[in-house]
């Protein structure tokens, strides 16, 4: 059965969160989650598990119905192969490992590029036949240029920031008054502030890296990197790395925590949502009574076209203007000034005043919005925003009363603005809503429908008491861990 593409509820599956993941059946990367089959008019298909991490087959193909009754064998074939996956070694052998590389003479140093390993005296034999590379020290503390990038689109594809974003990154929590960062699938803004620690010239800044890609736990003590699946919030390494993350929550004397995310684009909103709000319950319940209704700090960086779905599961966040860099990003576009556009964006419950956003790279304050926006996205004064959401220019549609794309025209006989081009018949929805059959709505934002992704406007209506019940539900699910 293929399960790939899953993606909330837009490819047809939806994730059906758990309060309890004990009984979850577990492939290597930890509990799995409870997919349904949501056909086209909102009939459900028979559930099943499958992998949280992977959306490929050919990296985790775990798959059991939800009502289905495995036989001893194949349990037992379950365990031994979740075991086989697990990485070559513990956390706390890697870093035993990297005391020892770190003592050899420097023309011992070698890197094994097929097995993306150090290799320590011993066992450039064992590994005579592979690509080994000579290490100079300076490469052994910028292991994200080193590794090689994870490529699979589907899974854990890595997309490293560019220098001038890293950097932005980090001026801007430091100015922001934070000194610790938790990376969560930030591997390059984590090894950023490590090195200017090693610099000595600014306040040293406490920073923890959390993310499922092992390789990184061959360069980083234990208090700094944790092996962790941001899709179940699943520590591979159990209780160590749980207690790891608790101390690192823990603000003392003045310490100051934020969190900033970058996860696969492919994946899933709605159970990223759910670790972030597991990670954001810890932090509140390390706090003072007093400020225990205050979030946690984050950003969360992810395209701008998953604003509805991520402010439907985080309605405290918001979209900023910056466009997130990357070295290898296959999702740029050329921009009609010549530059580079990326679709990625910072979405935060910081106050948007607060994050200044470069000026030479073209953004500007704007006073009403009070918040910095692209220059190209100019103030509409009928709609009281700065509209736009890709970093083209929107311009205002009178009868629909409100900004659209520039591409778009009004259309007589839809009622609203669309492309030129689209078909009329289709735009206007001959069967209405498959929920409610109500004409005046598509499934997707029909309001009986609690699960439905919602867009913009229908989410006010619901999000009170639906973001007060979630919210209990969130605790109930997070105090076990
Ligand atoms: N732009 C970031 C990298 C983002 S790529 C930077 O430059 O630092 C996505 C990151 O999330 C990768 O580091 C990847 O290993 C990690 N990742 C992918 N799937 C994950 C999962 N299920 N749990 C935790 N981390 C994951
Ligand atoms: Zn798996
Ligand atoms: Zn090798
Ligand atoms: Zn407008
Ligand atoms: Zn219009």
């Amino acid at each position: 059965m293929d399960t790939g593409g899953l993606g909330d509820s837009c490819l047809g599956y939806e994730v059906i969160l758990t309060d309890d993941d004990t009984s979850t059946p577990r492939c290597p990367h930890g509990p799995t989650l409870l997919f349904e089959k949501v056909g086209k008019r909102g009939e459900t298909g028979r559930r099943f598990y499958a992998c949280s991490a992977c959306r490929d087959r050919k990296d985790c193909n775990f798959f059991q119905w939800e009502d289905e009754k495995l036989s001893e064998a194949r349990l037992l074939a379950r365990v031994v192969e979740n075991k086989r996956r697990k990485p070559p070694f513990s956390q706390q052998q890697y870093y035993a490992r990297l005391q020892q590389f770190i003592s050899l003479p420097l023309d011992e140093k070698k890197f094994c590029q097929d097995c993306q390993l150090l290799l320590l005296a011993d066992e450039t034999g064992t590994h005579a036949a592979h690509v080994c590379v000579p290490l100079a020290a300076a490469q052994l503390r910028r292991p994200s240029r080193l590794l090689r990038p994870l490529d699979n689109k589907k899974s854990n594809a890595q997309y490293l920031f560019t220098e001038p974003t890293t950097r932005f990154l980090l001026d801007t929590v430091v100015t922001l008054g934070f000194n610790k960062v938790l990376c969560l699938g930030t591997p390059r803004l984590h090894e950023l502030i490590m090195l200017e620690n090693l610099d000595g010239k600014a306040k040293p800044i406490k920073s923890l890296l959390l993310d499922i890609d092992f390789r990184y736990a061959q360069f980083y003590g234990q208090d700094k990197f944790c092996h962790y699946n941001m899709f179940n919030h699943h520590f591979f390494d159990s209780e160590a790395s749980s207690a790891v993350l608790q101390d690192f929550l823990r603000e003392s004397n003045g310490e100051k925590v934020v969190m900033v995310t970058d996860p696969p684009f492919g994946g899933l909103v709605k159970p990223l949502a759910n670790s972030f709000s597991c990670i954001s319950q810890a932090w509140k319940n390390q706090q003072s009574s007093d400020s225990s209704n205050v979030d946690m700090p984050m950003i969360w960086i992810f395209p701008y076209f998953f604003e509805a779905r991520i402010l439907d599961c985080f309605p405290s966040l918001i979209m900023l203007d910056y466009q997130v860099a990357y070295d290898n990003h296959s999702l740029y576009k050329h921009g009609k000034t010549g530059r580079k556009q990326s679709p990625v964006r910072l979405f935060t419950n910081i106050t948007p005043a607060e994050i200044v956003l470069p000026k030479e790279e073209g953004y500007r304050f704007c006073a009403v919005c009070a918040r910095y926006v692209w220059s190209l996205n100019k103030h509409c004064n009928k709609c009281n925003v700065c509209p736009s959401k890709d970093g083209r220019q929107w311009k205002h549609c009178s009868v629909c009363e409100r900004c659209v794309k520039p591409s778009w025209q009004h259309c007589q006989s839809c009622g609203r603005c669309a492309l030129p081009d689209h078909s009329c018949d289709q735009s206007r929805g001959k069967e209405g809503c498959y929920n409610c059959a109500s004409p005046g709505h598509k499934r997707k934002a029909c309001p009986l429908k609690a699960s439905a992704v919602m867009g913009p406007h229908r989410r006010k209506v619901a999000s009170s008491r639906h973001s007060r019940e979630k919210k209990k539900k969130k605790e109930r699910a997070c105090s076990k861990k």
